[in-house]
């Protein structure tokens, strides 16, 4: 029991009663019963406070307790979870450059994406409407252009009447059939996917909305697919898994206009990517604030956290009372922690995303015969590379990333 105090009883209550299960407890917990855990807490609880509390009366006191007394905590040991995921963790090697240049990263994608997102004035507009054949023909003359050699046009042409599905086209017999066959798919989900069946092979997923935008979704999908074909099973870094998609949609809205669309019209269907990428950064934003202490620090508690939010201070903070502003810094604190806990596949996905964007616009502002050649060696061979390879092979000033006095944090973060 007195080891289980150590462990911080109150961690275990959050973990416990709201989002792990039972197997999942961090060690030493495992195998208490709720009553155990409130024991644990309460014995925390008298040391810190000198007294004791009626446990079955005063539950949801003792809950609030261990939730304040836990934050930062679980925090720390979420956001460093985040890290790992961000930095390779699942190819077991801690991708040092990463982790070395995540902030200056993060910072330049800021920079570079608040930029364009500023740039950007959002126009109602109709799309010119198409059919699936003049879809069909529009993708055919993209892949033929960034594939010269044909590959990617032939392995089309192979899929697209049986390995592209367009969803809104399917009766629910057929959709409960499809769904059957999946390996995970949501049946909530209806989005445009490349998905993995139970057989291991992969299918996309499309809805058909009748204009020119199924040519840029049918587009990310299909290099999606390329991806997964390739790879064969190697592992890729998470991070890279949306960068061939998001460089080949800008590519294709370049396609489009030289076919004649108006301006306003490739603005329009810029503005869906525009809004993707918005919602990434605002999801990735509060989070970015975290990290960078944590990196900076290698903990996250509350002196640092109210010492970041005093220095972004603007004069409205500065007449707020104390208290008030630890209620800020604690409401952030939790929404931090509660984002990351419900949603770690989501900022995955989130951070591919930001990082894949980035990525496509340097690629994309430095396009040339070259870059078609070298984007199309990053697609068919993504598992070889890791960032560093492609930061530098797009021409992104690497040394201005560096950061110093790593070795010792990669060290703390390992263990
Ligand atoms: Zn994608």
């Amino acid at each position: 029991m007195e080891n289980n105090v150590q462990l911080f009883g109150a961690y275990g209550l959050l973990l416990a009663k709201k989002y792990l299960n039972e197997e999942d407890r961090p060690e030493g917990l495992h195998g208490l019963s709720d009553k155990e855990i409130y024991r644990c807490i309460n014995m925390f609880y008298e040391r810190r406070y000198g007294k004791s509390l009626d446990i079955v009366k005063n539950r949801k006191e003792l809950y609030s307790f261990a939730r304040k007394e836990s934050r930062y905590y679980i925090l720390c040991e979420n956001i460093k979870m985040l890290i790992m995921r961000i930095c390779n963790f699942d190819l077991e090697t801690v991708d040092l450059f990463m982790l070395k240049n995540l902030l200056t990263i993060y910072g330049n994608i800021y920079a570079v994406i608040w930029n364009y997102v500023d740039d950007f004035k959002f126009e109602e507009c109709r799309l010119s409407k198409l059919t699936k054949d003049e879809v069909i023909d529009i993708v055919r003359g993209v892949l033929t252009e960034v594939d010269p050699s044909l590959e990617w046009l032939k392995i089309y042409n192979d899929i697209f009447d049986k390995r592209i599905i367009y969803l809104n086209e399917l009766d629910d017999n057929e959709f409960k059939k499809l769904n059957d066959t999946l390996e995970d798919y949501d049946e909530d989900n209806f989005e445009n996917a490349c998905v993995k069946t139970k057989k291991g092979d992969h299918l996309v997923l499309l809805t058909y909305e009748g204009n020119i935008g199924d040519v840029i979704s049918t587009v990310h999908e299909f290099m999606h697919y390329i991806i997964e074909i390739k790879r064969d099973n190697k592992e890729v870094t998470n991070i890279l898994m949306e960068f061939p998609s998001i460089f080949y949609e800008y590519y294709a809205l370049i396609y489009l206009k030289r076919m004649g669309y108006s301006d306003k019209e490739i603005k329009y269907l810029e503005s869906y990517r525009t809004c993707d990428l918005w919602n990434g950064i605002v999801d990735t934003y509060l989070l970015s604030h975290y990290i960078k202490i944590f990196v900076e620090n290698y903990e996250i508690n509350e002196e640092l956290d109210i010492e970041y939010f005093s220095l972004i201070a603007d004069d409205d903070v500065k007449n707020l009372t104390y208290d008030e502003i630890m209620k800020n810094v604690y409401e952030q604190c939790d929404a931090c922690t509660e984002f990351i806990m419900t949603n770690p596949q989501h900022l995955e996905g989130v951070t591919s995303y930001v990082v894949g964007s980035y990525l496509a616009l340097n690629a994309i502002d430095r396009l040339g015969k070259n870059t078609l050649y070298n984007m199309k060696d990053y697609t068919n061979n993504i598992s070889d590379y890791n960032p560093y390879d492609i930061f530098v092979g797009l021409g992104i000033d690497v040394d201005k990333l560096e950061l110093k006095n790593i070795e010792k944090r990669r060290k703390k973060i390992r263990n």
